[in-house]
């Protein structure tokens, strides 16, 4: 048996969301698993609901390419590696056993799936309010219409979360009905579109859960528990957020986030571990994406914005809606680098800019005329400030797909230093400029096409 560190690693969005996390656990994940060292390894869903997506593009059983998206399941799936949901997430039983099912057929998937007694589930009375209001410009959020923010309401108000110890037991067809009551007229009000009694909805609901329930029951855990036994076997263990601190409940552009708490360090204590054991990486698009309502400083509705939405397809895995793009923003980063307490960066979709000219954000001009490096509460009227300096794109060279899949290959046995030197040069800055190392660099869509040698 080889005796290796284990492999402690949690994963965050540095922009707002779709930076590529998805496919860097998954390789965490194949690669703690590759080590075949006698230890097991988990991967940790920690935040959010069916509203986030990651799109994974990997091999089945069968050895055929496929491309795997999950909702609620954390991506250790196609690894057919251990996987958990924290007591943070808002949890979807249909979404959650959906994908389990689909990665069965798929992966031949048989790991242990544990499930936090704490994590509150989310119910369809959540997604008819969360329909309801963003039907109404006024109380539109630009939501996914998930229910998830009505969800983390009731996780915030304590009597209204309804925990999976709650639905596994015999006791949640009451504990349905008791939250249910004292939301009524606020489900009720959104029933009223939907020409369904409160009755029906309840009964509805009971029946739709029935065997989904009984289908989940034996995973429930202690999960703070067995996630620290985990680690003192010295088990690898990979944590996975979802969307982008730039959405972040606290820190992000208020209103215009998401609900829940998604900066790595608040993962830690839900799940009964420490900080000090794992390093945080920031995942980083080159370019940032948002989709939805918000700003975003460095938007360019131009060439490259439009060019670069329509050649890397970047079309939201959730809401199918197309993402607005912008020039790199390394003021942004290195906000949220800090905020993550980030130990590294990897910076992905470095293919998708083959052949443009990249500007770099290095400050933000506000409203009143000052320049500052600091990212404020609201985004509006502030405008970015480029350095001097454009990259100039070549790294692929008019390779077609063929040539560029061998490229991708390439670079990745050779590393860091076989890259152009106007990559290398780009890296260089954001190290200098960020202040947290960049410490993988992704060219391409698939498991291994990410280039850490060297780094
Ligand atoms: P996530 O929510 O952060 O996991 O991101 P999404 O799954 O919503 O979107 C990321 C998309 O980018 C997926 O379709 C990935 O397959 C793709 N992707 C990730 N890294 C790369 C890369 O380096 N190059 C290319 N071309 N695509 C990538």
């Amino acid at each position: 048996m080889i005796s290796k560190k284990p492999i402690r690693r949690a994963f965050v969005g540095l922009q707002w969301g779709d930076e590529g996390k998805g496919k860097v656990v998954d390789e965490a994940a194949a690669e703690a698993r590759d080590l075949n060292d006698g230890h097991k390894t988990i991967v940790v869903r920690t935040q959010g609901g069916p509203n986030a997506g990651h799109t994974i593009k990997t091999i089945n059983s069968q050895g055929t390419p496929v491309t795997f998206i999950t909702h609620a399941a954390p991506s250790g799936l196609p690894s057919n590696v251990d996987i958990a949901i924290g007591p943070h997430v808002a949890f979807s039983p249909k979404h959650f056993l959906k994908e389990i099912n689909e990665a069965r057929d798929l992966f031949n998937y048989n790991g242990r799936i544990m499930i936090s007694e704490r994590v509150g589930i989310l119910l369809d009375y959540h997604r008819l309010i969360d329909e309801i209001r963003e039907n109404n410009i006024s109380t539109s959020v630009g939501s996914t219409k998930n229910g998830v923010g009505p969800f983390y309401e009731d996780v915030a108000r304590r009597t209204t979360r309804i925990t999976f110890a709650d639905y596994v037991s015999s006791k949640f067809p009451d504990r349905l009905r008791e939250v249910m009551e004292i939301k009524k007229s606020e489900i009720e009000s959104a029933l009223v579109k939907n020409n369904i009694s409160f009755k029906d909805c309840l009964d509805k609901i009971l029946a739709a859960h029935e065997s989904l329930r009984h289908q989940l029951a034996s995973y429930g855990e202690r999960l703070e528990y067995r996630l620290n036994e985990y680690l003192e076997d010295g088990n690898h263990i990979i944590i996975e957020g979802a969307q982008g601190s730039g959405l972040d409940v606290d820190m992000g552009t208020i209103p215009d986030q998401t609900s829940s708490h998604l900066l790595a360090p608040h993962a830690f204590p839900g799940l009964g571990l420490s900080r000090s054991d794992f390093e945080i990486y920031g995942v980083e698009k080159i370019y940032p994406t948002r989709v939805g309502k918000g700003e975003m400083p460095t938007i360019d509705i131009k060439n490259f914005g439009k060019t670069v939405q329509r050649e890397a397809r970047e079309i939201g895995a959730t809401t199918g809606r197309p993402r607005r793009v912008g020039y790199p923003d390394w003021v942004f980063v290195k906000h949220t680098a800090r905020l993550n307490d980030c130990d590294g960066i990897i910076l992905t979709r470095v293919d998708d800019v083959q052949n443009h000219e990249l500007q770099v954000c290095v400050a933000y001009c506000f409203p009143d005329g000052n320049i500052l490096n600091e990212v404020p509460l609201y985004l509006q009227g502030v405008t970015p400030f480029y350095a001097n300096e454009t990259f100039n794109w070549n790294l692929w060279n008019n390779l077609d797909e063929t040539g560029i899949k061998m490229a991708r290959k390439k670079y990745v046995e050779k590393g860091k230093f076989a890259l152009p030197s106007n990559l290398r040069e780009f890296i260089s800055e954001h190290d200098n400029y960020v202040g947290c190392p960049i410490k993988g660099v992704s060219i391409g869509p698939y498991r291994g096409d990410t280039i850490t040698k060297g780094f």
